[in-house]
Parts: structure tokens; C-alpha cells; sequence
């Protein structure tokens, strides 16, 4: 029987993975480690890849949410409406400025819905952060044009999304910031921890710059009270090398996902919806099903391994009962909390193996 693991992240192709080798050894013998080179030339070629003017690279993707939001001069008595089924990390970069989320219901798509969103909108309401969840481009016109007419900050959570475009245009580009996570197993990963923020914003981009660094712009001038939040020169010199191949990473994801939807034929699954427009870059590949324990376990049964992207909402974990939500309030995002399940897929995954993951998910019956 096959073993398919949720996810390989060292399944690099050969050429890939000797010039790692060779550039990180050429990073530690010529011993600069941090904000040197190797980061400015990332920055440079990330910006031009998502289509921004500035990119700062930063620690990782919840200090990209933080950092931004901060810098946006949103904090304590302000709102921002996010999507009820999103990552945790997501809401924790409006919480750890002590701002409040204002959680709103996600679309079909699982997406943030932008109808009927006059209702949420207090003189309190600062921005909509939106993110693109599991790799499929929000979509953003309407969202975009809201936010202007009401004055708003619209902010992107692009941890899921590298490459995903909304109509022609790039995620990250579209919104006031985009919030980057480098996380080895995001769809464009370090090998440790790392993140960056884009925007056309030179000053915003300036302050999230020094903001970074102890809020110093010049050494030991500390203009602001700032953070250690900096990706290093090992880490931008792999994603330097992986950004180069991005591109190709995102066609085999979709090639692997277009195998699911044309072999996944299980009357009790539903497949993943792609809107208009909205371009999906396949994250995660995730279904839904009435019997999602039943389905996961029966994976696991034939060595297959999947994940719950996300089993408890936000406004239901434990550590957010501050905010006083119950069960009930968002029944959206706590149905999909018991009917998504995410199936193996990323790059570098053969067709034996999708063909296997799809023959098994059509064997399961109740
Ligand atoms: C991974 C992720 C983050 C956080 O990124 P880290 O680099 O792990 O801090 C934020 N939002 C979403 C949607 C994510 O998937």
C-alpha cells in the first residue's frame, strides 16, 4: 500500500535543491548574517514579482499582520472585519493591537463575502482585512471600491495566496498592504521562519522598515520604540532561489488540483469552488463532507494522511473567550469547521499519487 504524507517539503527537484546547498554554504563563509545583501535583493525581487513598489521582509507572517496593522495607526477601541473561518494567526494581528474582529460570515468560496457589509460598519471600523484563504484570490473590486467610499484601510493576508491573482491583479498589490508568510510549507517557503509586508506606500513602508528594527532608521537612533522582527540573509537567499521557481510550483499545484476535480467523483464529497476571476493557487485542496471524521479516518486507514483547515473557528477557541462569542453566532464558519477536510496536495507529489488518494476517496461509503 502507498503512504502519502500530507505534506513533503523536501522533495525539491535536484537543481533546486544543489544551488540551496551551494548559496547557503556561500552565505556562511562570507559571514553576513542579517540585513545585508541577500535580504535587499529579495525585497527588490519579491515587490516586482506581487507588483508593489516596496517589500520589507520581516521575521514571519503573524509579525507581517501585526506589524501592519500597527503601522496603519490602528489600535485599541478600533475595528476590523475579518473572515469568521480564517486562520487564527489572521485575527491575532488585530487582537495584538488590541483592536477588536469584527467577524463576518465567509462566502461559497470560503472567501470574505463583500455583500451586505453596510451593517458591520461603525465610526469605529478602521480597515477589512481579508485573507485568501487557501490559496484563491479574494475577490476584491467591490471590497476595494467599499473601502474607499467609506474610508477604510483594505489589508491582504497573502500567507495562503503567492501568486494568486485577482483579475490581473497580483494578491498583496490590491489592498493598502499585503501581509506575507514565508513558512516552509506555504506555497513559497523558507526553511525556518519568515514573512514580508508590500505596498505601494513609501511611508508606510518606511515605518514598517524601521519599525523592525527597534524603530531605528539609523543605528543607535531610535526614532520609535520598535521590534526585532528581520528576516535574515540565510533565509532570503533560499527564497531568492525558490521565488525564481515559484511559477512552476503553482502549474504543478494546479495540474494536481485539476486531477482531484476530474477524478473525485464520491457523490458524498463536495469539491472546492473557484470563483469568477479569482484565481486559485491550491494552498490546500480542501472538500467538504457530512462525514468528514468518518472520511479522515477511513484516509488514515489506507495511509493517507489529511488535515482540518480549521477545526475551531476563531470566535470559538478557548484562548479568544474575551471576546465573548458563543456557539451560534457565526454558523457558517462552525459548519465548515465540521465538514472541511484537506486533501495532500503540493509540489513535487507524483500522479501515482494523487490517482491513489483519488481512488480511495472514491472507495468511501457510509
Ligand atoms: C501561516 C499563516 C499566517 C501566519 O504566518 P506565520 O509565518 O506562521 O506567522 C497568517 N495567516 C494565514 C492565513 C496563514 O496561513
Amino acid at each position: 500500500m502507498m503512504e502519502i504524507k500530507f505534506n513533503v517539503l523536501n522533495r525539491l527537484n535536484n537543481d533546486i535543491q544543489s544551488m540551496i546547498e551551494a548559496k547557503t554554504l556561500e552565505v556562511i563563509r562570507k559571514g553576513h548574517f542579517v540585513m545585508g545583501p541577500e535580504v535587499e535583493a529579495f525585497e527588490k525581487e519579491f515587490a516586482d514579482y506581487v507588483g508593489t513598489q516596496y517589500c520589507v521582509g520581516l521575521a514571519n507572517g503573524l509579525d507581517a499582520l501585526w506589524i501592519g496593522i500597527k503601522m496603519l495607526g490602528i489600535g485599541e477601541g478600533d475595528d476590523v472585519l475579518v473572515q469568521s473561518n480564517t486562520y487564527i494567526a489572521t485575527v491575532m494581528g488585530i487582537t495584538m493591537n488590541k483592536a477588536n474582529p469584527i467577524f463576518v460570515e465567509p462566502n461559497i468560496f470560503h472567501n470574505f463575502d463583500d455583500t451586505a457589509l453596510e451593517a458591520y460598519v461603525t465610526p469605529r471600523t478602521k480597515a477589512i482585512l481579508v485573507t485568501h484563504l487557501y490559496g484563491q484570490a479574494t475577490k476584491m473590486d467591490n471590497l476595494q471600491a467599499f473601502c474607499k467610499d467609506k474610508g477604510l484601510y483594505l489589508i491582504e493576508d497573502c500567507a495562503q495566496s503567492h501568486g494568486a491573482h485577482f483579475n490581473d491583479q497580483m494578491t498583496g498589490s490590491i489592498g493598502d498592504l499585503g501581509c506575507f508568510s514565508f513558512y516552509p510549507s506555504k506555497n513559497l517557503g523558507c526553511f525556518g521562519d519568515g514573512g514580508a509586508i508590500v505596498t505601494n506606500n513609501h511611508s508606510l513602508a518606511q515605518l514598517i522598515r524601521t519599525y523592525r528594527n527597534y524603530g531605528s532608521h539609523k543605528r543607535y537612533h531610535n526614532d520609535v520604540i520598535g521590534t526585532n522582527s528581520r528576516l535574515d540573509e540565510m533565509q532570503a537567499a533560499i527564497l531568492r532561489i525558490k521565488l525564481n521557481h515559484l511559477n512552476s510550483y503553482t502549474m504543478e499545484r494546479k495540474a494536481l488540483a485539476e486531477r482531484y476535480l476530474n477524478g473525485i467523483s464520491n457523490p458524498l464529497i463536495e469539491l472546492p469552488k473557484v470563483d469568477l476571476n479569482c484565481e486559485h493557487v491550491w494552498h490546500l485542496f480542501v472538500i467538504k463532507t457530512k462525514y468528514r471524521d468518518r472520511l479522515m479516518e477511513y484516509l488514515e486507514e489506507n495511509n493517507i494522511q489529511a488535515l482540518i483547515h480549521y477545526p475551531i473557528p476563531p470566535h470559538l477557541q478557548k484562548g479568544y473567550s474575551e471576546l465573548g462569542h458563543t456557539l451560534g453566532d457565526f454558523p457558517i464558519a462552525e459548519q465548515l469547521s465540521q465538514e472541511v477536510l484537506s486533501l495532500p496536495l503540493y509540489a513535487g507529489m507524483t500522479i501515482e499519487e494523487i490517482d491513489y488518494v483519488i481512488s480511495i476517496v472514491n472507495s468511501f461509503e457510509v
